[in-house]
């Protein structure tokens, strides 16, 4: 099957090429993004793959389908970039990599929760300096502190096992509670008693019409002075002018983001020699309790061989005729949840 890669980096290819020696498709790697100006690259192609910034929506669909795409082939867990009831109309099926390494997210989640708190990024900047004072460092403990999970699901599950670890009280809010969760000392509470209680707020749900902006100006008041918020889900679950705000007023002690709501025009490229544009971005970074990386939570080895071949092995039960078990179809998706068919690693 011949597929265009779009929004291909060189460690993609490197990955996508490695796992193909296996599986034979006939694959073209594109820099582009997908959207409506560049779907046009996609002739010739009966199969497209696409990452998390690429837009596919009712419009690059449609564009998509009267070239003769059969197959949309996302390399990526979440699907809010997707009009997956309009690929249905078209035809064209979808399918994902619903767990490729949810190691990798919950691992960089707690790295940011250390860094973050500890000033481990501006403590690298002054050492090299030879600027060894420590004022303006001063954390606090992990241990005891309260943290609040939103979204219990593969990446929540472990970053709340790691956690444990430290010794942190965990309590958590997700509309289908799981009992192992419980299993291990996790309580689950609603929205308004994890802001009022916890310290630290970590986001691992999908973005979705219900939590689009979950936290907001009003979530934000209801949480503990001085509160600690990590998003490395969705950046449009955090308002970011609400949270620039709960900087300001000292509500927000701590904030790291791997993911930014208007991301798409940033992350993934080299932007130093421009200027950027994004105002609120900008004020974000003037903060030093605020600590940013761009979309690399799952960029681990074990993530990008994983990855290429869960997509290649999509492509390759379509193929086939058969079913991966990946495909996404509006049917499947539950409406308060993410699409989850019990794939796990
Ligand atoms: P998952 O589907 O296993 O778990 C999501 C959980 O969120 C489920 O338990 C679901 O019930 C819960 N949920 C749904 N609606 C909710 C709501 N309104 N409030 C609270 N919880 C709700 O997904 P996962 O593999 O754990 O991934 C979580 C998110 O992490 C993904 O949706 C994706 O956006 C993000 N992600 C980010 C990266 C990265 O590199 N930064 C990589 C992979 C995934």
């Amino acid at each position: 099957m011949r597929i265009a890669v779009f929004s291909t980096k060189a460690y993609d290819r490197r990955s996508f090429e490695e796992a193909n020696e296996r599986h034979g498709h006939d694959l073209t790697f594109l820099e582009a993004r997908l959207q409506a100006n560049t779907a046009a690259l996609a002739a010739g192609h009966e199969g497209v793959c696409a990452f998390v910034n690429d837009n596919v929506d009712a419009e690059v669909v449609d564009l998509l389908a009267e070239q003769g795409v059969e197959l949309l082939a996302l390399r990526s867990a979440g699907f809010n970039h997707v009009d997956v009831d309009r690929a249905a109309e078209r035809g064209i099926t979808v399918v994902r990599v619903p767990a490729y390494s949810p190691y990798a997210v919950a691992e960089h989640t707690v790295g940011l929760m250390l860094a973050v708190d500890r000033r481990i990024h501006r403590a690298y900047n002054r050492v090299r300096e030879g600027n060894f004072s420590l004022e303006g460092l001063l954390g606090f403990d992990l241990r005891s502190k309260r943290v609040g999970i939103i979204g219990t699901g593969k990446i929540g599950q472990i970053t709340a096992r790691i956690l444990r670890g430290f010794g942190c009280s965990l309590r958590a809010y997700d509309p289908y509670p799981n009992d192992e969760v419980r299993d291990y000392g996790v309580r689950y509470v609603d929205l308004d008693t994890m802001f009022a209680e916890c310290d630290v707020i970590t986001l691992h749900c999908p973005l979705t019409p219900d939590t689009h902006h979950i936290i907001n100006a009003e979530s934000i008041a209801k949480m503990k002075d001085g509160v600690m918020i990590v998003n490395t889900s969705r950046g449009a679950l955090v308002d970011t002018v609400a949270a620039i705000e709960g900087l300001k007023s000292g509500k927000i002690g701590n904030l790291a983001l791997d993911v930014y709501e208007e991301e798409g025009d940033l992350f993934f490229e080299d932007l130093s020699d421009k200027v950027i544009t994004d105002d609120v971005f900008s004020r974000l970074l003037t903060f030093p309790n605020v600590l940013i990386t761009a979309h690399q939570a799952f960029f681990t080895q074990e993530a990008l061989s994983n990855i290429a071949e869960t997509t290649l092995s999509n492509i390759a039960a379509y193929t086939r005729g058969d079913r991966s078990g990946n495909e996404l179809t509006p049917k499947n998706i539950r409406p308060n949840r993410g699409n989850d068919d019990g794939e796990d690693e």
